[in-house]
């Protein structure tokens, strides 16, 4: 938990979430803003600032994250397909300093 990091609180469950699933090391839960009509992420419960604070100790966590990805696509209505998006850093448009994955489909626009 680090103080002023809003995914810890949503974490912790000071602030709320639309959760999607939950394990001892996982959390996933609809994006507040939505750029399509299915978009969640998948987050670590420990606090990683972003891929780039992420470590050789981490490998474990940040491949069980990935795997889930198309289980929790599909159980949200998913079947065909997804996209997955880390942002890393400011130079890479990370806005919230905790990694996180966007998994975005069903429709909308493809900005890549
Ligand atoms: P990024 O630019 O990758 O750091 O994206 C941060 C994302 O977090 C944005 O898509 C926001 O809409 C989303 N977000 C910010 N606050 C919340 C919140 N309280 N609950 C759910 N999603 C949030
Ligand atoms: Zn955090």
């Amino acid at each position: 938990m680090t103080d002023d990091c809003i995914f810890c609180k949503i974490v912790a469950g000071t602030i709320p979430c639309r959760k999607v699933y939950e394990d001892d090391e996982v959390l996933a839960f609809h994006d507040i803003h939505p750029v399509a009509p299915v978009h969640f992420m998948i987050i670590p419960k420990k606090h990683l600032a972003s891929l780039a604070e992420a470590g050789p100790e981490d490998a474990g966590l940040l491949g069980r994250m990935l795997l889930l990805a198309p289980r929790l696509a599909k159980e949200q209505g998913l079947p065909d397909g997804f996209r997955t998006v880390i942002n890393t850093g400011r130079g890479g448009g990370q806005e919230v300093f905790h990694l996180h994955v966007h998994i975005i489909g069903g429709a909308g626009p493809r900005p890549l």
